[in-house]
């Protein structure tokens, strides 16, 4: 018998979803005006334990909205990551400002030394003010993301934050639900320790609206701007006056239904996920060649997606193995291309990319779907056991 195709990343729709959908879609509350929207912003602020929340239509134009609100503009630069999704980097073009590309370390988050070292020899800090040196220009914010729902070190990104006067944006898009199990942030969750976090809602995230996003932040004054912003900078909606140039960006009342029935369901996808993980992890590790990257050991992770290292002693390189892979029917992909080699960003400044050249290589990830049952999680792993005798 043929083995069914097991995906990457899908979504997982067996709880209230089709309830409250029905019931937006009954009372004719589909745009961005019903309660959905607003309970969806209070639940999501309430289990992430942050001040307020603001909804968007994807993580990307929340990514867009924090840079605004953080006061980036084209005399700006901001450091980001190279090893990430392209989302997370191109709002920084949309507010006019030039990113600087960073490595990454062995949690495949920011390189925090490297981060530190570039401050200090490579820019001047003047006037409360983080200088580049190469280019003249202030360096105003640090936009993090929290790789595959793992955590940055964010203990360190805060003090170099703090030292040199920078504002930080935190990719939270893969880790809603991610948070520091001890230390000097524990309790707090992924994307509430920056001055703003975003979350995205997209079909191939932990949960789901479709698409869909939410900007977070304990700033109260932050969050007000953000919705203001969101919500095409109506200052007085009868009469239609406008203070700023705004958005359509606000979520809907349908989206904000399947969020709240997906919210419900957070802790155990995570439960979930977390069993999958452990079980790929115990059998893989003991294959030659392959390993399941750790989480950092400080957190509690959401476990969102596994990236399995591939070394010389497997039989299979990178692509061979997401060939084979596809061949059982199993998808499998690699890590991003480094969003510094992509075509816009060529001319960019980059500092010692390193690390990332190599997990590029080496990096696939496999599947994690919150719906994936022990039984397809067995296949994956023996079907990469088989791939050694080949
Ligand atoms: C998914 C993702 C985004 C963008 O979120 P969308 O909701 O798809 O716009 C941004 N950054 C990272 C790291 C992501 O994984």
């Amino acid at each position: 018998m043929s083995q069914k195709f097991i995906p990457l990343s899908v979504p997982n729709l067996k709880g209230r979803e089709l309830e409250y959908v029905t019931h937006a879609v009954e009372t004719e509350w589909v745009s961005t005006g019903g309660t959905y929207v607003t309970e969806f912003e209070q639940k999501t602020a309430e289990y992430v334990k942050s001040k307020g929340a603001v909804s968007c239509q994807n993580g990307t134009s929340g990514i867009h909205i924090a840079l605004e609100v953080c006061g980036i503009t084209g005399e700006h630069e901001v450091i980001v990551p190279t090893l990430t999704f392209i989302a997370a980097v191109n709002p920084v073009k949309y507010v006019g400002a030039e990113p600087i590309f960073m490595d990454c370390d062995d949690s495949l988050t920011i390189d925090t030394d490297k981060l530190l070292e570039f401050c200090e020899k490579k820019c001047t800090f003047i006037d409360g003010k983080l200088i580049n040196n190469k280019t003249n220009k202030h360096i105003k914010a640090i936009l993090i993301v929290h790789v595959f729902g793992n955590m940055a070190d964010m203990e360190k990104i805060m003090d170099i934050a703090d030292k040199f006067n920078l504002k930080v944006v935190e990719d939270a898009t893969e880790a809603i639900g991610t948070y520091y199990s001890k230390g000097k942030y524990k309790g707090k969750y992924a994307g509430t320790i920056g001055d703003v976090g975003i979350y995205s809602f997209n079909g191939n995230k932990i949960i789901t609206t479709g698409g869909g996003g939410m900007i977070v932040s304990d700033d109260e004054n932050l969050l007000k701007q953000a919705k203001h912003l969101t919500t095409q900078a109506k200052s007085d909606t009868l009469y239609y006056t406008h203070d700023q140039i705004g958005y359509n960006y606000r979520m809907t009342n349908l989206q904000a239904a399947l969020g709240i029935a997906q919210l419900e369901q957070l802790e155990q996808f995570i439960a979930t996920k977390k069993e999958n993980y452990n079980l790929y992890k115990k059998y893989i590790n003991s294959i030659d060649g392959l390993t399941i990257l750790d989480f950092r050991d400080d957190i509690r992770p959401n476990y969102w997606f596994y990236a399995l290292y591939c070394d010389e002693d497997y039989s299979l390189n990178r692509d061979e193995i997401i060939k084979y892979l596809s061949s059982k029917n199993v998808q499998s992909r690699p890590i991003w291309g480094l969003i510094s080699d992509q075509k816009p960003y060529l001319g960019s400044q980059t500092y010692k990319i390193e690390k990332a050249k190599n997990y590029l290589k080496h990096i696939i990830n496999i599947p994690c779907s919150s719906n994936l049952s022990k039984k397809d999680v067995l296949y994956v792993i023996n079907c990469l056991k088989d791939s050694k005798t080949l």
